[in-house]
């Protein structure tokens, strides 16, 4: 039987719309600039966030890292989120291959930086320090639970950035999410950014690949560096055509995995043994916690709904006994009545003597 599968929205599998377009795709040598679903792509994309140019690249971690080496050179310094993908989950490579010294600032449970520690991580002038260079903010923020960062708030960081002569890059992974949740077009959430990543696959299906969006100039140098860590791609229309569809049928319905995350966390809240914060569900993403009383541990509730549910759940911090769970295209509101109905049937069997 298959899977219920709530670890990630990275699962998702690409629907049969795309797998026609990608079939059917025409392709030509992207190194020579001459794939023209790719062309394609790119030119959306950058329309729809109203930049003048777009690059496909393999990877969000891709995405990130050739903007940071576009933007950076080696001894500079970025101002980055301590709980940031950029810094826990894409293995050191803007220091190691760009030399680039991440700035660490917390990250507040909304996603966003406290605004005076931004002013006081930028270097001075003179021969003391590093040169900061960059600022990068991550919408909707991972760290933050799924927290979407407003317009309005880039803005301030942004306005902050453009003072002191600094880039502001956006990791916009799930971005779509949180237009979607802010309910605002993408283009806003990037109008005061250099350049912006967003993933086509995730939430939005595809199965591969993001575009990193900017100015020309920005664009340009950023293919440079693309193909200089082998990311020069020959037919890769393919991914391309897959991608097209994700921007023109996927983002629109992102609503829905978010009104799917909330019934499911509202459900889990009605359980005894279970603690979930309403108001931080903001997204596609939930995250409960299991009290020290409670009959199972989550890798037990993990085992279980595996074994008897057909459910995938991964625990998530073992410190705090929490899941995160995430609502994607292939879960339905019935899946996540489901899995609500079954986490309260394991949690209300008695404690077993031993
Ligand atoms: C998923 C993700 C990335 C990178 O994604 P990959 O495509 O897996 O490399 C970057 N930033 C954030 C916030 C993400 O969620």
């Amino acid at each position: 039987m298959k899977m219920i599968d709530f670890r990630s929205d990275t699962v998702t599998l690409p629907t049969p719309a795309m797998r026609e377009a990608m079939a059917n795709a025409v392709v030509g040598d992207d190194v020579y600039g001459e794939d023209p679903t790719i062309n394609e792509l790119e030119a959306e994309a950058a329309a729809l966030f109203g930049k003048e140019a777009g690059l496909f690249v393999v990877s969000g971690t891709m995405g990130n890292l050739v903007s940071t080496l576009a933007h950076c050179e080696r001894g500079d310094e970025m101002i980055v989120g301590r709980q940031s993908h950029i810094v826990i989950y894409e293995l050191g490579s803007h220091a190691a291959y760009g030399g680039i010294h991440p700035f660490m600032l917390d990250v507040q449970p909304d996603g966003t930086f406290d605004l005076d520690d931004v002013r006081a991580a930028i270097r001075g002038q003179g021969s003391l320090w590093p040169v900061t260079r960059l600022i990068c903010l991550e919408n909707t923020h991972g760290g933050a639970q799924g927290a979407p960062i407003t317009a309005e708030y880039t803005a301030q960081v942004a306005e902050i950035a453009r003072q002191h002569n600094i880039r502001l890059h956006i990791d916009g992974a799930r971005i779509f999410n949180a237009a979607a949740a802010l309910n605002v077009p993408v283009r806003e959430l990037a109008a005061d950014a250099d350049s912006i990543t967003f993933c086509l696959s995730k939430g939005l299906c595809a199965p591969v690949g993001s575009v990193i969006v900017g100015s020309r100039d920005f664009i340009n140098k950023a293919r440079r560096v693309r193909k200089s860590l082998g990311g020069g791609m020959r037919q890769a229309g393919i991914l391309a055509a897959a991608g097209l569809v994700a921007l023109r049928e996927m983002t629109g319905r992102l609503v829905e995995d978010h009104a799917n995350a909330r019934r499911l966390a509202q459900g889990l809240a009605t359980i005894p043994h279970v603690r979930v914060d309403l108001d931080r569900v903001r997204t596609n993403m939930v995250y409960f916690e299991l009290t020290e009383d409670a009959p199972l541990n989550p890798e037990q509730l993990a085992e279980r709904l595996k074994t008897e549910y057909n459910m995938l759940m991964r625990p998530y911090d073992p410190r705090r006994r929490n899941f995160r769970v995430v609502t994607h295209y292939y879960i339905t509101r019935e899946h996540v009545d489901l899995a609500v109905e079954a986490i309260r049937a394991l949690l209300s069997e008695p404690v077993a003597a031993n």
